[in-house]
């Protein structure tokens, strides 16, 4: 179940004053490609652009599997590091 309220007050927060600011638009952006699993993680851009990226797809921060929109909310070292962002 989706708590439209709070998932409103989340996308509209801004952190940086400015409403037009560079940095609220790239919080913005991130916001809606995690919320809509369209972050384009190695998996993806190994998946679009193999000749690139050369079947590089573990997680850069802990090369324990391949970095998906799934495994960025599962991983053990960027979880925590959200999580004290979050404070
Ligand atoms: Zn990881």
């Amino acid at each position: 179940m989706i708590n439209w309220a709070l998932t409103t007050k989340w996308l509209n927060h801004n952190a940086h004053g400015s409403a037009t600011s560079d940095a609220h638009s790239k919080d913005v952006a991130w916001k809606i490609k995690t919320s809509t699993i369209t972050l384009p993680t190695l998996g993806i851009l190994n998946r679009n652009f193999p000749d690139i990226i050369k079947n590089r797809t573990d997680c850069l921060p802990c090369n324990s599997e391949m970095e998906t929109n799934h495994h960025i909310w599962r991983c053990p070292v960027i979880l925590p590091r959200l999580l004290t962002t979050c404070d």
